[in-house]
């Protein structure tokens, strides 16, 4: 609903009743907001309130005020998408509402609307998946390993350029898996962005080590060399260097790996690439994911491509990719009967998911291809918002845009981002915070954390930063929706905080 849209369904008490059938008809909506002189909402006007007044002979030369009243049911601005469900419920309405604290409306919850939520990421299969699956079934590969976790393994392999691969449970257990391969023990330190989602940092803490975090630069918003460079010389002068760096390449998008990658040469530390969020995005033509001693994938339900829940490992050294596996399988030792000499897991993905892989793999570059055309629909549309500025594309890079992110610009851009949120999920549009950085979690209070020393760009980043849906099977008409809403909400939320 455009702003033009929802001033048509505003009325005055002193319209005819022919008038007002007139403007409910042209709308749409099956609602009009009656107003005071003064803007503030007196009353909604429904087509059963219309279709009452006509079996009651009320002629339609009548005024809208004549009619008996009824008090409105409306919720604030403050209020809750849950808070609008339950009233919408308890009355038994299709329609309600949102005044501001004078008591105008600037909005409507649809129930049609509700009904046709917009998510933020949802899975989105392709041709050939259900062929793979149908495969397992009937060759009875259903338990775990079988033929399409090493075609898996291997395609994603030469899709990323990369020797080796490990296909295991879910990111997660890559990134567990991959810190014990690089030799995290009880009582290490490993380095990691602090803007991330909080798999990137917990299997530090399972391997006993301690997590210190790394700023943004606010170019990438990925790991800031610079801080990097400065926690790197505190470790040194401490004696105490971290047994690994974790760089996660954020939201689509790697990080400036032509500077980190010769900067822990230089202190001897090695990259383990979380590249979870970044399948199918190039940093210099190179695909990302393929430049740390170890790179990790999730495919997990919301990632680019999905297997409902899985990982990926890659390395050029194959022993290193042949332990995980070994790792990941309970770390049986080569015997005819169970022996073990080490701790293992049980975190090798199903030959059924494997499958499921395989098939989106093949849609992967297409993926990518609508997740970028998402963005650029949004950015279009909206290029002539002043105080909003999208994630930056450093050049050089391909982002896949996994998720499409902002931040607003201005004062009290925070207290706007939560108004904007609200009013989109008033519109059942589900959009995000920017991730909350690793060292504001209470989890790792009092983790050490480097910013470039200037100010903290990943608090900055989470206080004013927003993602939108951007799934690649978004239609069209749903993009207008997000779009359109968006743009309401910013207006929204400007006119609030100058009123406040
Ligand atoms: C999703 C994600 C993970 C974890 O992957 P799962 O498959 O969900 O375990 C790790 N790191 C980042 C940055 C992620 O977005």
């Amino acid at each position: 609903m455009t702003a033009g849209e929802f001033a048509a369904l505003c009325v005055r008490a002193d319209c005819t009743l022919r008038e007002a059938l007139i403007a409910l008809n042209d709308t749409g909506r099956g609602i009009l907001l009656v107003t005071h002189p003064d803007g503030r909402l007196r009353r909604t006007l429904t087509d059963g309130d219309l279709r009452r007044a006509a079996l009651n002979h009320v002629k339609d030369t009548s005024l809208v005020s004549e009619l008996p009243e009824h008090p409105p049911i409306t919720l604030g601005t403050d209020a809750s998408y849950a808070q609008g469900m339950t009233l919408l419920d308890r009355h038994v309405i299709d329609h309600l509402p949102i005044l501001d604290a004078t008591g105008k409306p600037v909005d409507v919850m649809f129930r049609r609307e509700l009904s046709q939520r917009i998510w933020l990421s949802s899975p989105h299969l392709g041709e050939e998946e259900t062929a793979f699956v149908a495969d397992a079934f009937k060759t009875n590969w259903i338990a775990p390993l079988g033929p399409h976790v090493d075609g898996f393994e291997r395609e994603l392999a030469a899709y990323v350029g990369v020797g080796h691969a490990a296909a295991v449970s879910s990111g997660t257990a890559a990134i567990h898996l991959a810190l014990l391969l690089l030799g995290v023990r009880p009582g290490d330190t490993v380095f990691c962005s602090s803007l991330t989602f909080v798999a990137s940092c917990n299997p530090i803490v399972y391997c006993g080590a301690q997590p210190v975090f790394i700023d943004s630069d606010a170019q990438s918003w990925n790991m800031s060399p610079v801080a990097l460079e400065r926690a790197l010389e505190w470790a040194k002068r401490e004696g105490r260097l971290p047994r690994c760096v974790i760089v996660v390449n954020l939201y689509g998008q790697s990080a400036d790996m032509d500077t980190i990658m010769p900067l822990c040469e230089r202190y001897g530390v090695p990259v383990l690439e979380d590249a979870a969020e970044s399948l199918g995005a190039l940093y210099k033509g190179r695909p990302s994911g393929s430049f740390g001693k170890i790179g990790v994938y999730s495919f997990n339900g919301n990632k680019i491509i999905t297997t409902s829940g899985g990982g990926m490992l890659v390395a050029e050294d194959a022993a290193l990719m042949e332990r995980a596996r070994k790792l990941a399988t309970q770390a049986r030792e080569p015997a005819p009967h169970y022996e073990h000499a080490e701790l293992g897991f049980n975190y090798r993905m199903s030959n059924v998911l494997a499958g499921i892989g395989r098939g989106q793999l093949r849609v992967l570059e297409q993926r990518v291809e609508q997740r970028r055309k998402v963005f650029e629909r949004y950015r279009d549309a909206l290029a002539g918002e002043q105080d909003l500025q999208w994630m930056p594309q450093p050049s050089g890079m391909r982002s896949t845009r996994w998720l499409t992110c902002f931040t607003l610009l201005g004062a009290d851009a925070g207290a706007r981002r939560d108004l904007v949120l609200r009013a989109l999920e008033r519109h059942s549009i589900e959009a995000r915070p920017v991730w909350k950085p690793m060292h504001q979690q209470p989890l790792f209070g009092g983790a050490p954390y480097f910013t470039d020393g200037g100010g903290d760009v990943a608090a900055g980043l989470f206080d004013a930063g927003i993602c939108l849906p951007s799934g690649s099977n978004l239609t069209q008409e749903q993009q207008d929706r997000v779009i359109e809403q968006l743009r309401r909400a910013l207006a929204l939320a400007k006119g609030r905080r100058a009123a406040a």
